[in-house]
């Protein structure tokens, strides 16, 4: 695979900025396998770190607004966050809208309008950041539920860059997800990536679902592709791991945890963040159950709750910490005796060291969140059992759960189901637990987070290469041959038809619409220095303005009568004195009722379609159609299914083009610029014949034409007219700098 600099982009970066005695500010690294991996990857690829440092920044402050500055050998770019956005974008839109809503716990979603403008335009502003940093070729890896709408702006400000997503937490069933008001924003930011990633296979067919209901895409579930605004989005399931090799060594230090004798203690562990999705009341509710119905074991057991504190600015996590001290008090209460209390709990962080430490000597591991995306924690339980003993109670709910099948899987809502479960493990024969842990540790061995860093990188890199190649051969081959051409001049000409060449023919002409990738590409392009793109049409020059909605490009309407945009204006003079007899004939048309056909006045033009006319009426309607505008001493042009009514005047859109280039460039203008032309209609042919040897034209057919096309070139559709608008505005003519 070919080794492109990384550009990873989270919410927060891989470290947290504290203040020292000394009154000064230090970075301390985060925890977890996630960074550990990362960090040599970026290293040794180039790359960025693109997130939020983690505290607010005051407004006017200046400083931490845009701090680019290097880490542990690769750099960091800070995203700053006001109190403001943070309340919304984080707090409220991020934690309290999309975590409950992707967690199945409708109930506690909240739904506040302000909140998503923020969320929206912070993600904007990751996204900025993200294509202001990225070395050339870079592929940005975009992390989780904060950040889903990055891959579409990424897309707006910098469409060259390859992007992938990756989603730390659950992809909920699609009748959930709907749920959710802004599901299809949602949608269309995510697959603006190239290249997406869940956990498992389950959340890859609930998003693939969710693309086919909310967005009407067609899916293939088992290729794992949604093809979305003319492109394919391949899926992947890409469970997370932990850092085993890290795991091993902090769990060496420590002894077995299963003592031979019959009465040892017997530890069972659990360890969550604060959090409802985590069913750590209901868990309590079962551990007191065996403790009350079994007293043969009861006094032999010992429960360990660590609890890390999280999110304490939402108001739920602050109630549901309380609910979790009162449930440890009442047991407690009602079940100590001599000195020997059945749950320990701690309530704060706990050192890696000690964790680990923990995670060895306990017997058991009750992880039973109601939904997870994932959990480490059961991967780093089982990673810590060295002597392949110790008992896994898994929930199902837990992505962790599709992997992880020689655990004790339960229903962590069944509170007999977790109770027996309870039983089962410690009174489970040695040989049983030591095939279990075994088969488990063997598996989260043979896949790490290393391994997991490496698989997703090159799935999306190869998922990259597929889509932006898609379109070839013929683009490749017209990339090819018109590249060395166009770096010959610091100046292009880029010069498009609209239908059919940047949007797909349609039935109506007034529902042809350009898709919001062609808008961007298009956008993208009129902003790069030393282009310049028009956009050609027989369309009436309001009407194509409106359509493509961009104030950078020029537009050539009603086949070159029209012309306006940045420092040029032009009417042709026959346009004025036409436009009586151009309306009687539009009326002289309609009046001759012709099923099915169409009649569009344009001003100084008109259009007579007929594809809605059945096949068999097709040559009288058209007959008839000539003759009117016969009549009206206007002159007809056959285009794709529409005769064209335009001024008695020699004047087309070749001559409108080379109008514009003379009067943009000077007459000499094909010594400084390079004008290249698409375009599909016949009507666009008179552009291909004006610029042949000073310019030169791609026609847009899908098979290469019997007869010899008066163009230069060929592409198959619209979809990759829109790849070479997005391959010209990276520069790919350029030469590489050196
Ligand atoms: N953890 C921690 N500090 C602690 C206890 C645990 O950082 O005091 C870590 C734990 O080792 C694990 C992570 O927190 O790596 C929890 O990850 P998990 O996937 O289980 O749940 P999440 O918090 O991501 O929902």
């Amino acid at each position: 695979m070919p080794r492109n600099p990384l550009v990873v982009v989270s919410n927060r970066l891989p470290f947290r900025v504290v203040r020292g005695d000394d009154g000064r500010t230090k970075r301390i690294r985060s925890p977890g396998g996630l960074v550990s991996a990362l960090t040599p990857v970026l290293t040794t690829r180039g790359g960025v770190w693109v997130g939020w440092p983690g505290t607010a920044h005051e407004a006017g402050k200046r400083g931490a607004a845009a701090r680019t500055h290097r880490h542990q050998g690769f750099r960091i770019a800070e995203v700053a966050l006001s109190a403001h956005d943070i309340a919304s974008y984080y707090s409220g839109f991020s934690n309290r809208t999309v975590w409950p809503l992707l967690h199945y716990f409708v109930g506690r979603m909240e739904v506040d309008p302000a909140w998503w403008p923020v969320y929206d335009s912070v993600n904007r502003r990751f996204a900025e950041k993200a294509a202001e940093a990225a070395p050339r070729r870079a592929l940005v890896w975009v992390h989780d539920y904060q950040l889903l709408r990055v891959p579409h702006h990424l897309r707006a400000c910098a469409p060259h860059l390859a992007s992938a997503l990756f989603l730390h937490v659950p992809f909920p069933a699609a009748e959930v997800f709907r749920i959710l008001p802004w599901s299809r924003d949602i949608l269309h930011g995510m697959l603006s990536a190239d290249y997406l990633g869940f956990h498992v296979e389950s959340y890859v067919q609930n998003f693939l679902a969710s693309a086919q209901l909310l967005l009407g895409c067609d899916v293939d579930p088992a290729r794992g592709v949604v093809r979305y605004d003319g492109r394919d989005v391949h899926v992947g399931a890409h469970p997370i791991s932990i850092d085993v090799a890290e795991a091993e060594a902090l769990a060496g230090g420590v002894s077995s945890a299963w003592r031979t004798t019959t009465d040892a203690p017997i530890e069972i562990i659990a360890v969550d963040r604060l959090d409802y999705t985590k069913g750590i009341v209901r868990r309590l509710a079962a551990v007191e159950q065996v403790l009350e119905r079994q007293p043969a074991t009861a006094r032999r057991l010992r429960f360990t709750q660590v609890l890390v504190p999280s999110r304490e600015r939402v108001p739920d996590y602050s109630q549901l910490k309380r609910e979790i001290d009162e449930a440890v008090g009442r047991v407690n209460g009602r079940l100590s005796m001599d000195g020997w209390s059945p749950i320990r709990y701690l309530a704060r962080p706990v050192p890696r060291e000690d964790l680990f430490a923990m995670y060895r000597q306990a017997n058991v591991a009750l992880v039973t969140p109601l939904r997870d995306g994932m959990n480490l924690v059961a991967k780093e339980y089982v990673a810590s059992q060295l002597d392949d003993d110790g008992v896994l109670i898994l929930s199902e709910m837990a992505g962790a759960a599709e992997e992880l099948q020689e655990a004790l899987v339960v229903n962590p809502f069944n509170r007999d189901a977790v109770a027996g479960a309870i039983q089962r493990a410690v009174t489970m024969p040695a040989q049983e637990r030591r095939a279990r842990m075994s088969a488990l540790r063997a598996r989260v061995r043979a896949h790490d987070v290393h391994a997991w860093v490496t698989e997703f990188i090159d799935a999306a890199t190869l998922a990259v290469k597929q889509a932006r190649s898609r379109v070839s051969p013929a683009l490749d081959d017209v990339i090819s041959r018109v590249g060395p051409w166009l770096a010959q001049r610091p100046q292009i000409a880029l010069l498009l038809d609209y239908d059919g060449t940047v949007t797909p023919i349609v039935d109506r002409p007034d529902a042809a619409r350009l898709s919001e990738s062609a808008r961007l590409a298009l956008d993208a392009a009129s902003r790069t220095p030393g282009i310049d793109v028009a956009i050609v049409s027989g369309r009436g020059l309001d009407d194509l303005r409106q359509r493509v909605g961009l104030s950078h490009v020029t537009y050539v309407g009603n086949h070159g009568f029209e012309i306006e945009g940045p420092a040029v204006r032009f009417r042709h003079e026959a346009a004025d004195h036409v436009s009586t007899a151009m309306n009687a004939a539009a009326d002289a048309l309609r009046e001759l009722r012709i099923k099915g056909a169409l009649v569009e006045p344009k001003g100084p033009t008109l259009a007579f379609h007929y594809r809605g006319v059945p096949e068999r009426d097709r040559e009288a309607a058209v007959h008839r159609a000539r003759a009117v505008l016969r009549r009206k001493r206007l002159r007809a042009v056959q285009g794709k299914l529409v005769i064209e009514g335009r001024p008695l005047v020699d004047w087309h859109k070749g001559h409108a083009v080379l109008w514009l280039l003379g009067h943009r460039y000077g007459t000499d203008w094909p010594t400084r610029v390079r004008a290249l032309f698409v375009g599909d209609d016949t009507t666009d042919e008179d552009v291909f014949r004006s610029l042949r040897g000073i310019g030169r034209s791609i026609c847009v057919a899908p098979f290469v034409p019997s007869q010899n096309a008066p163009s230069d070139y060929r592409l198959p559709d619209p979809q990759s007219v829109i790849a070479l608008v997005r391959w010209l505005s990276a520069g790919g003519f350029r030469p590489a700098p050196p």
